[in-house]
């Protein structure tokens, strides 16, 4: 087993794809020590910077004074608190939802809700770009799984054209996890109705930063439930916290609650979590300055990457992805950035297409605007 593990280790390193952690002391912010070393960082899903706020670990703290801290059992156990409950409630009201539902992570979101959905006899549909935990929910659930170009919805026209069989559920990121684009969803919701097909968005990178509110993607293209009848959303972004949730009718958070298996067959969150996000859910929702600040930085950005002539996406949001193309240069860039003191990670196959690697820079309402500025003059020096 050594033997053939390690050849297969090695085989990664020469194509520049081996992959290692970095220890990080203290909380998630902008400068951090990261293996025993201040950096400046430009990586972290913390979008509005609550991750580390006051009241939330304060709200955290009252939890674990109030239900310890493990839950102990899974929901339909006894592991189902009150403040599992009432954050439930607040997610639902918050995305216009009847219900919403608990998941210990977004990945299990995911996988959970997919795979109760569809079997064998159905299809998904998918952007290519689909986030890992949404390809891999739909390999699991035993349905056709068809890829449809990139925001394309003429690409998902054709396919839901020849599966005209079964149930059909079209799945897209609302923003692309690692583009930063968004998903065209009126153009999408149209063709899904058309083909009498269900729709669900994963909106991880959406809620908090876009919408009135921070209600995510759907709410900055005017649409509602009607249109989108399964909401994903992750709690470990801009929330800052852990976790994630499905929201939905009445009927389809009943059926998750007796179907989806890795909703079933796991502990629930510890309850304090549920009480430091629906604090962070407050300042979220209250959050327009944030939001605000966050939006003059990718300003900011974009504008000093243009000046330098650095390639940036189609992005008007926190994620700027800087694409070069060849993994090992990115990863070069990276170390290169890294010894200046400024931490971004390079991302590369297979969680991007080959050829396609990148610098994935992320901004934070917690970076100021002095930061954001060195980082633009140190890729001058070793980027452009
Ligand atoms: C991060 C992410 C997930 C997974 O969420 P976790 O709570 O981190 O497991 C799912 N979908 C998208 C689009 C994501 O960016």
């Amino acid at each position: 087993m050594e033997a053939e593990l390690n050849a297969a280790l090695i085989e990664l390193r020469t194509q520049a794809l081996y992959r290692s952690r970095r220890v990080v002391d203290g909380p998630q912010a902008p400068q951090q020590v990261i293996d025993g070393r201040e950096v400046l960082s430009f990586c972290s899903n913390d979008y509005l910077g609550l991750a580390n706020h006051p009241e939330v670990i304060a709200a955290l703290q009252r939890g674990a004074d109030d239900y310890g801290v493990g839950a102990g059992a899974a929901h339909l156990i006894n592991g189902h608190s009150r403040a599992h409950h009432v954050l439930e409630e607040a997610l639902a009201e918050f995305t216009g939802y009847e219900r919403a539902l608990l998941f210990s992570t977004g990945y299990m979101a995911n996988l959970g809700v997919i795979t109760a959905l569809l079997g064998k006899a159905d299809a998904v549909f998918e952007d290519r770009l689909n986030h890992a935990s949404l390809i891999d929910a739909g390999r699991l659930s035993g349905a056709r799984l068809r890829r449809y170009r990139h925001v394309d919805p003429s690409s998902l026209d054709g396919w839901l054209g020849k599966h005209p069989q079964g149930r059909r559920l079209v799945v897209t990121d609302g923003v692309f996890s690692m583009d930063g684009d968004l998903a065209p969803l009126p153009a999408l919701a149209a063709s899904a109705a058309r083909n009498k097909a269900w729709l669900m968005v994963d909106d991880a990178h959406g809620l908090g930063v876009l919408g009135r509110q921070g209600r995510g993607t759907l709410d900055h293209f005017g649409m509602d439930a009607c249109e989108v009848p399964v909401l994903m959303g992750t709690l470990g972004k801009a929330f800052g916290t852990s976790g994630a949730f499905v929201a939905g009718s009445e009927a389809l958070i009943e059926t998750l609650i007796q179907q989806a298996r890795s909703y079933i067959y796991t502990t629930a969150l510890p309850p304090a979590l549920a009480e430091a996000t629906c604090t962070s859910l407050r300042l979220l929702q209250r959050g327009e300055g944030r939001r605000e600040r966050l939006a003059a930085l990718i300003q900011r950005f974009r504008h000093g990457a243009g000046q330098l002539g650095l390639e940036l996406m189609v992005s008007e949001t926190p994620i700027q992805p800087i694409v070069m193309g060849e993994t090992a240069r990115v990863v070069a860039v990276s170390e290169a950035l890294l010894r200046r003191g400024i931490l971004v990670t390079a991302i590369r196959p297979p969680t991007v297409p080959a050829g396609s690697a990148r610098l994935r820079v992320t901004l934070s309402a917690a970076h100021s605007e002095t930061q954001v500025d060195r980082l633009l003059d140190v890729l001058g020096e070793v980027a452009a």
